[in-house]
Parts: structure tokens; sequence; C-alpha cells
């Protein structure tokens, strides 16, 4: 960063700096530029949820499904009100967030999210979405084919368990409450988050058991 732009918060590069980037963000530099010039949002507010996106991860996810488990007031305020209730974990969500529902795996339903228009995923709170997630192959197949989908992880769902397939679009982002795993009682709240894998909160395979997290 040069002495000028020291001090000024954020960067504008140059138009020559511009063209040494790829197409996608050169659109994603526009698209910035119309939102700020439009008056829908600030730049230090897109700036502001790039860095919450940067730097959370699964382990934030886990964290609250844990206390999920652990608390079932919790776990009604977490379906009821998420935002609220991610809030109290000390996860406020930017006002230009999308809304985040929390939908509840149970033992006759079973939820898998996928985004079919392109690669919506609760980023807020669980960082960078999986490759695979924003591929072709997933978001048509996980429409059309989801217990094959969920096989091809390791995930046999059994055919009295209904599967519902969330889209996911961009005002509205789902995060997966696993099932608690059986042999689990007793656990600590940092031990439970352990068995909470990125994969089981988009529903596409379960958490780990402790047998398999202790191996
Ligand atoms: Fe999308």
């Amino acid at each position: 960063m040069s002495a000028e732009q020291e001090g000024h918060g954020h960067e504008h590069p140059g138009m020559a700096e511009d063209a040494e980037l790829g197409p996608i963000a050169r659109r994603a530099r526009a698209i910035e530029a119309l939102l700020v010039e439009k008056g829908i949002c600030t730049a230090g507010e897109i700036q502001r949820a790039v860095e919450i996106n940067e730097s959370r991860s699964p382990a934030d996810g886990a964290r609250v499904v844990a206390r999920a488990w652990m608390d079932p007031v919790f776990k009604a305020r977490l379906l009821a009100d998420p935002r609220a209730a991610l809030s109290e974990l000390g996860y406020a969500l930017p006002e230009t967030t999308p809304q985040l529902a929390v939908v509840e795996n149970t033992p006759g339903v079973h939820n898998l999210v996928v985004c079919t228009l392109c690669s919506c995923y609760p980023r807020a709170l669980l960082g960078t979405p999986p490759d695979w997630y924003k591929s072709l192959a997933y978001r048509s197949r996980a429409v059309v084919d989801p217990r094959g989908v969920m096989r091809e992880f390791g995930l046999d769902i059994a055919e009295d368990v209904e599967v519902r397939v969330l889209d996911s679009t961009a005002d509205l982002r789902y995060l997966v409450l696993p099932q608690r795993p059986p042999g689990t009682d007793g656990m600590s709240e940092e031990e439970l988050a352990k068995l909470v894998s990125r994969d089981s909160m988009i529903g596409v395979t379960n958490p780990r058991s402790p047998e398999i997290a202790r191996a």
C-alpha cells in the first residue's frame, strides 16, 4: 500500500490495477461502486461485511450448534429468531446480511441446503463455502437426487425419513441444526462442538460420532 493510500481506510485501485484483476473481480468492483454511488450501502459497510465473512469459519457454526444441543431454551430461541440468538453468542450479523433461517434435523426430517442459482451460503456465520457447494453438479443434483448425493458423502437416509431440500437465495440463507449424535451424554459444549462438521451444517452429512472423533 502506498503512503498516499494509507490512512484512507480502504483502497481505490486505479484502472491499471483493475485491468490486472480477473473478470469476476472486476465485476465485483463495478457492483460495489454502483451500490455506493446509488446510496444503497457505504463502502465501509461493504468492507465490514467482507471482514466478518473472512473472520468466520465452520468452528463458529459448530459452537452455535453445540450450545443448542446443551441448552434447549437457547435452541428454541435460535430456531425462532436466529439473529437475536446469535448475537447472544457474540455473532452480531450486520444489517446488510441476508436473513438466516435455522432448520432442525429430527428423527423424522432431514434438511439439505443448496443454492441452485449460484452459491448463497451463511457466510456471516460459516465463512466461505466449499468449492463443491458452488459446483453445477451439486446445485443440480441436490434437487433431483438428494438421497443419492448424501450417499456419496457417506450418509444413507432411511426411506421413512422425509428429506427437505432448501434452496438458498440472496435474501434467505439456511443453517442446518443437525441431530445430536448418540453416545454424547456428559460431553462438554467444547467437546460437542468438535463433532460438528461444516458439512453437517449444510446437511450432506451427520455430525461425527464420538468414536470417530476420538480416532
Ligand atoms: Fe446463491
